[in-house]
Parts: structure tokens; C-alpha cells; sequence
């Protein structure tokens, strides 16, 4: 029986990996730590499992005697507005939060990281195997989020190189689906939620760079299977998502046809804003020859939308009864 800690399972993608881990019998205890900064507690008030513990703190102060078999480490903002915020924050969560938890590790125990397709930054081949090496500015205002990513896959690779640490990491690539916040203020969730509210779609630039755009559960279906699921002689990283590349444009004409038509506005694109991304799943086919991408981006943004729609329904209506007890 295993014992596991994650670390921003309070999160969109982690609310989603919990809801995984918890479907596995060999699970003793899950633990999760999450200071509630991007993460809510609405992600994860329908697990009611006796196995599920949930601690409320900073990953790189976590205060615990406990070990565990095996640590997933999800723990940062991800979006660009919350990250560029709080720099200091971003990479104290990510490479401190990766410190502290390496010392929660039982001996011989597995640790899974979540890094990202930023380590690529504005990547000038494509599509983008794990090999490439990346065009990131280390004094860019991405660079608190893509540094640290590729700061603890060294710390990372390292132990695993000097050490044989068991290592996962995964590098996703612009996942969105339900439990992304209403105001994470990246793309999809952001023209959903505008076009459900009525308000024009704000496309940054001309909207023709694009993404590979990854629901959630396919995603994280390829996390677990990396994770936990499969074995595998590959050292890592590696790339998760999926590999049909989309201009913004498309998906907020897209997203505004589903609504029966919001105006799209264009407004000034964030600096260095990548102008393209797409992972090369050369490697995934071989660690997972078994996983793909299920869900076309028109299914997942309309599941999406839909979610949204039902969440903004029900939060009107518990608004309107507080206001009818008043
Ligand atoms: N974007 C946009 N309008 C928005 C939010 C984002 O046009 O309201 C663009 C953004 O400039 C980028 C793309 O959508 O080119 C993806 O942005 P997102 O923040 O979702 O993720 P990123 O890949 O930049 O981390």
C-alpha cells in the first residue's frame, strides 16, 4: 500500500489527478498541499474518501514528519497574468516547493513533476520533441514560470543522474476544461466565460499564433499513465498534449459561434508571446503506445462552455437566494 502527497491538488489539473489517484486500491492515504493561492477548495469539496487528507500551505514550508512513496508536484500559478504578478512566489513554488518535498521522499520513492511546454519558449522548430532545447529569456517576464520549470527538471534530472532518483516529469502543453478559475485569464476559459457574459472576446495580436490545445482528461489520463500506470526504460521528460496546433483566432470564432455570436475585439499582445506550440509525441507513442487525445478541441470547448454555463447558473441562483434572505 502506498502513501502519496500532491502538491497543488487543489488546482485545476490537480483536483483532476486526485480524482485519479483515488480510483487506485494500492492507495493507503492521499495527501494534499495547497495554499489556496490558485487552487480552490470547490475543486475538491466532492471527494468525500476516508483516504483523502488535505493540508493548507505553502509546499516549500510544508511542516510534516511523514514520508511517502510517491510525490506528484503540481504546486504553482500557471496562468501568465497570476504568475507575472508574483515572480518571487512562482519560483519559490516550483524549485523551494521541489527542495522541500525531495525530503518527504521515502527512500527508493518516486517523485512526478509537472513542468511545461514553456521550457521551449518561443520555439523556432516544430513540432517540439523533448530534445529541443528551447528559446527562453531568462530576463523575459515569462521567465519566472519558464525558468523554474526548467530549474527543477535539472534539480530533477540530477538526482536522477547522481542519485538513480525515481523521476516523472511530464511537459503539458496548454491544457483547459472544467475547474480552470473563471478568472485564470488565459485563453479559453477567458473567451468563454466573456462570450457567456455577453462581453466581446479579447484576442491578443492578430490571433494567428497558435496552440495545441489538450482537454483536461486526456491529459491527465496521460499523466497517470506515466505516472503510475505503465512501465517504462524512458528517463523522461516528457511532452503531454495534444499535437493539433490551433490559432487563438480559430478558437475564439469558435467559442463565439457556440454562444450564437459575441463580437471579437483585438488588443495588444502580451510581450513575447510565443508565436506557435506543439509537441512532437513521438516518445509519449512509446511510453503509452496505448494513449491519445479522444477529445477534438471543438468537443472539449463545448464541454467546457457548458460546464461554465451550469457553474455561472448556479452561482446566480445561490446569490439571488442569499439576497432573498436578507
Ligand atoms: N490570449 C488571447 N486572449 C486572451 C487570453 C489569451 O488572445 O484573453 C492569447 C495569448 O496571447 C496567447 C494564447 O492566447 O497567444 C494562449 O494564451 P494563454 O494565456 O492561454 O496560454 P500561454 O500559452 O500564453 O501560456
Amino acid at each position: 500500500m502506498k502513501t502519496v502527497l500532491i502538491s497543488g491538488g487543489a488546482g485545476f489539473i490537480g483536483s483532476h489527478l486526485c480524482d485519479r489517484l483515488l480510483l487506485r486500491t494500492d492507495v493507503q492515504k492521499l495527501v494534499v498541499v495547497d495554499n489556496l493561492w490558485t487552487g480552490l477548495l470547490e475543486n475538491i469539496e466532492h471527494i468525500k474518501d476516508p483516504r483523502f487528507h488535505f493540508v493548507k500551505s505553502d509546499v516549500e514550508t510544508l511542516q510534516t514528519s511523514d514520508k511517502f512513496d510517491e510525490i506528484y508536484h503540481l504546486a504553482s500559478p500557471a496562468s501568465p497574468p497570476w504568475y507575472m504578478k508574483e515572480p518571487k512566489r512562482t519560483i519559490s513554488a516550483n524549485l523551494l516547493g521541489a527542495m522541500r518535498l525531495l525530503d518527504l521522499l521515502k527512500k527508493g520513492g518516486r517523485f512526478g513533476f509537472t513542468s511545461s511546454s514553456e521550457v521551449y519558449g518561443d520555439p523556432l522548430v516544430s513540432p517540439q520533441p523533448e530534445s529541443y532545447k528551447g528559446q527562453v529569456d531568462c530576463t523575459g517576464p515569462r521567465s519566472s514560470y519558464d525558468e523554474s520549470k526548467r530549474c527543477t527538471e535539472s534539480l530533477l534530472f540530477e538526482m536522477q543522474r547522481t542519485q538513480g532518483l525515481d523521476v516523472k516529469v511530464v511537459r503539458p502543453f496548454n491544457i483547459y476544461g472544467p475547474r480552470t478559475r473563471a478568472d485564470d485569464g488565459r485563453a479559453v476559459s477567458n473567451f468563454i466565460t466573456q462570450a457567456l457574459s455577453g462581453r466581446p472576446i479579447t484576442v491578443f495580436g492578430d490571433g494567428l499564433q497558435s496552440r495545441s490545445w489538450g482537454y483536461v482528461d486526456d491529459i491527465v489520463d496521460g499523466f497517470a499513465r506515466y505516472f503510475w500506470v505503465n512501465q517504462t526504460d524512458y528517463k523522461g521528460p516528457l511532452n503531454v498534449g495534444n499535437d493539433r496546433e490551433i490559432s487563438v483566432l480559430e478558437v475564439a470564432q469558435y467559442v463565439s459561434r457556440l454562444v450564437g455570436g459575441v463580437p471579437i475585439v483585438f488588443e495588444p499582445s502580451p510581450p513575447q508571446d510565443p508565436t506557435n506550440r506543439r509537441p512532437d509525441l513521438s516518445n509519449a507513442n512509446y511510453v503509452m503506445p496505448e494513449w491519445s487525445c479522444k477529445i477534438s478541441y471543438e468537443q472539449g470547448v463545448a464541454l467546457t462552455l457548458e460546464w461554465f454555463r451550469e457553474k455561472m447558473k448556479a452561482e446566480k441562483q445561490s446569490s439571488q437566494l442569499r439576497s432573498a434572505h436578507r
